[in-house]
Parts: C-alpha cells; sequence; structure tokens
C-alpha cells in the first residue's frame, strides 16, 4: 500500500484508539483512494488526508432535563462539525442510547463524502445524544430537545450548520427543536433545521427522501446490469423513516417486499408487507413490529436472540439494510449470497460491515454504498434550504423529479469513477473516488485551513 496512505491511517488507529466505528469508516473510504495519491504526489504535501480525518469541531455538551416523576436526568449531547470545504456544516442528529464519540464521528465522516456526491453545496456533520426516546411521553421528548437546543443553538445557523433528523429524529422532534431556536434567537430562521414539517417551512417529499432515494440509486444500479425491481423479492432492515419509504417505492416499481424488522425482531409475509399496518404501528402507535401479528396471525415473527440479525437468513433477491450501522456481518452476507441475492443497496450508514461488504463483492453481487444510496435524504434537505432561501414551495412531483435526477446522477459518477480507476462494477470504490477528488481539489484551492 502507498506509504503515505498506511502512515495516515496508523496514526488515525493510534490518536482515536477506542473509536472502532470512526476508524472502519476511515479505513473503507481511504483504501480506495490509492491510485489517486499515486497520480496527486503533492496531496501529501499538503496533508490533506490528515486534515480530511480531523473535524473541524467537536462540541459536547451536557443536557439536563426533567422527566415526568420529576427526576432530573443528564444527558450528553454532542455536534461533530467535521468539514465546511463545500459548504454549511449539515448532516443528522441522532437520539438512541448507544450514542458515542465514535458513532458521532463516523457520521460526521460518512457525511462530508455523501454530501459530496449529491453535487450541492454542503458541507458535513452529525450530532445527537445518548437519550433514549423509547417509551418518554410528549412532554419528556419536548423537555429534552427544548434542553438540548438551549446549547446547540450557539453553535448552528442557516449559513453555518444545519442539522436534521436520523434515528430517533423525526417530525416531531425537529418540531420542538425548531421551536427552541426560533424563541432564543428572535428571528424566523427556516433553514437552520430540515426535515421540519409543511405547515411552517418543511419540503414536500422530504419525509420519503431517503427512502424512495435509495429505491431510485438501486433501479440505476439493476439496469447497468440489465435487470430490473419487476417481481423482485426484497426484504428490508428496520421499520423507521428510511425503511417504511423504500418499501413503499419498491413496490410501486413492481417488488414484493416480504421482511422487515426492528431491533427486537424480524416479520416474514409472503404474500408481501401490509404497509398502511407498518405506518399505523410505527408511525401513530409507536409500537413494536410483533404487533403486526395481531393483523396477520398467518405471516412470521422471527426474535433476534444472537449478534446476527434474522432478516438476512430470508431468501430474497434484493437486500435493503435500512436500521443501523454493522448489522449486516459476514455471517449475514454468507447466507445472503447462499440464498441467491444478487443486490445489496445500504439505506442505513456502514450497515454492512467490511468483511460483509468484501464478501458481496467478491461474489459478484452489486453493492450500493451507503454514501451514494442513501443520500437522497441530505439532497432533499439542501432542496429545503433551497425552498427556505428563496421563500417558496416545489410540489411534491417537482422534488421528487429532482431527486430522482440527482439519485440518477450519483449512480452515474460511481460507474464512471469505478470504470476510470479500473475498479469497474464496484460501486463502493466508485462513490469513494468520486467524492474524494472533489473534496481534495476543493482543498488544495482553499490553501491550508
Ligand atoms: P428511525 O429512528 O426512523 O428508524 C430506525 C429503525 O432502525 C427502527 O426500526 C429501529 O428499531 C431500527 N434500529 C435502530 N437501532 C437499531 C439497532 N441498534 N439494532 C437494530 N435495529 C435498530 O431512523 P431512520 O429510518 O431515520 O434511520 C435509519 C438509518 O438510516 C440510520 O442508519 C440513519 O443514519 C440512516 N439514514 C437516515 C436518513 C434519514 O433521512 N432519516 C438519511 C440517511 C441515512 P427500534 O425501533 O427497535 O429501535
Amino acid at each position: 500500500m502507498n506509504e503515505y496512505l498506511t502512515r495516515v491511517i496508523n496514526d488515525v488507529e493510534k490518536k482515536n484508539p477506542n473509536e472502532p466505528e470512526f476508524i472502519q469508516a476511515v479505513k473503507e473510504v481511504l483504501c480506495s483512494v490509492e491510485k489517486i495519491l499515486d497520480k496527486h504526489p503533492e496531496y501529501k504535501e499538503k496533508a490533506i488526508l490528515e486534515r480530511m480525518v480531523e473535524p473541524e469541531r467537536i462540541i459536547t455538551f451536557r443536557v439536563p432535563w426533567v422527566n415526568d416523576k420529576g427526576e432530573v436526568i443528564v444527558n450528553r449531547g454532542f455536534r461533530v462539525q467535521f468539514s465546511s470545504l463545500i459548504g454549511p456544516y449539515k448532516g443528522g442528529l441522532r437520539f438512541h442510547p448507544s450514542v458515542n464519540q465514535s458513532i458521532m464521528k463516523f457520521l460526521g465522516f460518512e457525511q462530508i463524502f455523501k454530501n459530496a456526491l449529491t453535487g450541492l453545496p454542503i458541507g458535513g456533520a452529525k450530532g445527537g445524544s445518548d437519550f433514549d426516546p423509547k417509551g418518554k411521553s410528549d412532554n419528556e421528548i419536548m423537555r429534552f430537545c427544548q434542553s438540548f437546543m438551549t446549547e446547540l443553538y450557539r453553535h448552528i445557523g442557516q449559513d453555518v450548520d444545519v442539522p436534521a433528523g436520523d434515528i430517533g429524529v423525526g417530525g416531531r422532534e425537529i418540531g420542538y427543536l425548531f421551536g427552541q431556536y426560533k424563541r432564543i434567537r428572535n428571528a424566523y430562521e427556516g433553514g437552520v433545521l430540515t426535515g421540519k414539517a409543511i405547515s411552517y417551512g418543511g419540503s414536500l417529499a422530504r419525509t420519503e427522501a431517503t427512502g424512495y432515494g435509495l429505491i431510485f440509486y438501486t433501479r440505476e444500479m439493476l439496469k447497468a446490469h440489465d435487470k430490473s425491481l419487476i417481481n423482485k423479492t426484497v426484504t428490508i432492515s428496520g421499520s423507521g423513516n428510511v425503511a417504511i419509504y423504500a418499501c413503499e417505492k419498491a413496490v410501486g416499481y413492481g417488488a414484493k417486499v416480504v421482511a422487515m424488522s426492528d431491533s427486537n425482531g424480524c416479520i416474514y409475509d409472503e404474500n408481501g408487507i401490509d404497509l398502511p399496518l407498518i405506518k399505523q404501528i410505527k408511525e401513530v402507535e409507536r409500537g413494536r413490529i410483533k404487533e403486526y401479528l395481531n393483523k396477520h396471525p398467518e405471516a412470521k415473527y422471527i426474535e433476534k436472540t444472537g449478534e446476527d440479525s434474522p432478516i438476512w437468513e430470508i431468501k430474497t433477491d434484493i437486500a435493503l439494510p435500512c436500521a443501523t450501522q454493522n448489522e449486516l456481518t459476514l455471517n449475514s452476507a454468507k447466507k445472503l449470497v447462499e440464498n441467491g441475492v444478487i443486490a445489496v443497496a445500504e439505506g442505513a450508514n456502514m450497515p454492512c460491515t467490511q468483511e460483509a461488504t468484501d464478501y458481496l463483492l467478491e461474489h459478484g453481487v452489486l453493492v450500493g454504498p451507503a454514501k451514494a444510496a442513501n443520500a437522497g435524504g441530505v439532497a432533499t434537505s439542501a432542496i429545503e434550504m433551497t425552498q427556505n432561501s428563496i421563500r417558496y414551495y416545489y410540489s411534491f412531483e417537482e422534488v421528487e423529479k429532482k431527486l430522482d435526477n440527482i439519485m440518477t446522477n450519483i449512480f452515474k459518477t460511481c460507474k464512471e469513477n469505478a470504470e476510470e480507476y479500473g475498479c469497474a462494477g464496484n460501486y463502493v470504490a466508485g462513490a469513494n473516488i468520486a467524492a474524494f477528488k472533489k473534496l481534495a481539489e476543493a482543498m488544495c484551492a482553499q490553501g491550508i485551513v
């Protein structure tokens, strides 16, 4: 391996010893760009890699709030402002008990490359808290969001840093966060958060965007190999925002989604998933996926007992991991290949372990990497920012058309870059190469900052 590359990877491992997810994300990107470094020896002199792997700023803060029993709870808040190279910091907020600095940094790092691929002027960031929204009352969620924003507000702004949703942060949480920001700032800065409701500045089709975008990308990837979604079976992990709208669009293209999951287990319905029921359970009642059986006793529920998610044992043509990082392991990849999977497209961020990705690629499976395949969410967030700036709204159809064009272009970029750098068909490498080229060029242009 290129000596410069090896040194930077070793340094990242030494400097961030307790951050396995961050190291994993860095290695995946850097190992794809060796040929670019060979072509550009000046990148070493300019310390392009060292600067790319070091966040511009990490903010950590206390989030105290009072629960319904009157007890004081203290959570930890984060905002990793990773890169403002090509636009204001941009990336979601995650509320989940697993949140720590490693997860925030890996997500922020991925976000820089993803945002570069969209072709839109947005930098990379991520934030969140180890707060667990499960089982909390609406009032508790509101009090937590208000306390979180009471610190975060001083670090964000519509031209500075624009957060959005992620795991555990949907329309309800964005509403509470926006209300508190507006109150503190005494100004209506609509573009400071995206994922807002339509009634106060949100974009039509933002809710659907990540899931729909994933299917547009999958459609293009299949098309490039003379395949399509028609009559294919699909399994989708998760049953949150990304999973639900991926399911909706996949069915729209003639596929049959037979399984979905949550962190406790998965349901298998050979007749095709009843999506309105999933929406009712997950979006309205905020319940568990197991409750699907109350209305469809003929379906099967498989509880998650070990490390590996049972959903990947189900025979499928297309697998869409849409829950969380490292949810699709080498064992799961082997099972999918054994069962004849043709494509895996990542709706979640880094859902496949590195070993799983390598195994799938070695066995000729088409892999749509997260930073390309799930970029539709942030791209539509940028379209929401545009609408807020020009004080105008696009119709659902207009936004969906823009999203479709963006995803089609992202796939084309991944394909062309993979071909140019001698790894045709490897869209994981193609995405990393394309994004890195753009960012390195911008870094050179802006001097040593
Ligand atoms: P939601 O909170 O809406 O849904 C998350 C889903 O994943 C739930 O079904 C949840 O199950 C499951 N899940 C979460 N954590 C785990 C875990 N540790 N193990 C197993 N299952 C888990 O989140 P989103 O749909 O918004 O996000 C899903 C993924 O997509 C994340 O990786 C996110 O970073 C990524 N993403 C999201 C975007 C967006 O626009 N929302 C944009 C781009 C990427 P349970 O209810 O049991 O916790």
